[in-house]
């Protein structure tokens, strides 16, 4: 038995499996949740910075998670839609005229993570995994959607389902309200929470 400080690797790795096909949403909302119960629910924010002007935030600046709003879905229906594409395209042989989208299991975070740095790779990863399939052919209904699938979409469709992913994304809302504090400047912003472990998780954020 292969073991990874004392616990059985093998069910280390179906936990992680399990995890990695879950969904985005629903994990992220646990995520959340875990850092209030295991630290606090305020969250120090640091090297935050005018994104106009460049101006460095003074720090000692919080939020607390319990004000983020959190987006729920309407019904069960409505967690899946049909997208009509403006550019038909041939998909494994097939031409599709509408796409199935639906929602990002967590596996997303590592596309994402491998295109770190490289918003069109991250959004490609965003896209594919809310892909469900099309309904135009039997065989295409329900897939795994790989990068292939999607090389001959128009980038006019590409952009059109990603931003309404991006506006319509359920579950906590993790962007923050700035406003620059330089009277001269006083530019609003608004700026993605950072969730990732190493700062979210840091006991002196309390
Ligand atoms: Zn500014």
């Amino acid at each position: 038995m292969q073991t990874y400080e004392g616990n059985d690797l093998q069910e280390i790795n179906k936990v992680a499996q399990r995890i990695a096909s879950g969904w985005f949403v629903d994990l992220l909302y646990a995520w959340i949740w875990l850092r209030k119960v295991s630290i606090s629910n305020v969250v120090r924010l640091t090297d935050l910075r005018c994104v106009k002007c460049g101006l460095p935030f003074p720090s000692g600046l919080s939020i607390n998670l319990d004000d983020m709003d959190v987006r729920v879905p309407v019904d069960e229906a409505s967690l899946q839609w049909t997208y009509t594409l403006r550019r038909p395209f041939m998909m494994r042989g097939h031409e599709v005229k509408a796409l199935t989208i639906g929602q990002q299991r967590w596996s997303v975070l590592d596309a994402a993570k491998a295109g770190a740095g490289d918003s069109l790779a991250m959004k490609l990863a965003i896209v594919r995994s809310s892909v469900l399939g099309s309904p135009d052919a039997k065989d295409l209904n329900q897939i795994a959607v790989v990068d292939s699938d999607l090389a001959e979409m128009s980038k006019v469709d590409f952009e059109s389902i990603a931003s309404t992913l991006d506006a319509t994304a359920l579950g906590p809302q993790l962007v923050v309200d700035l406003q620059c504090p330089d009277a001269r400047c006083m530019f609003e912003f608004q700026q993605a929470l950072d969730w990732r472990y190493e700062s979210f998780f840091v006991i002196s954020g309390q």
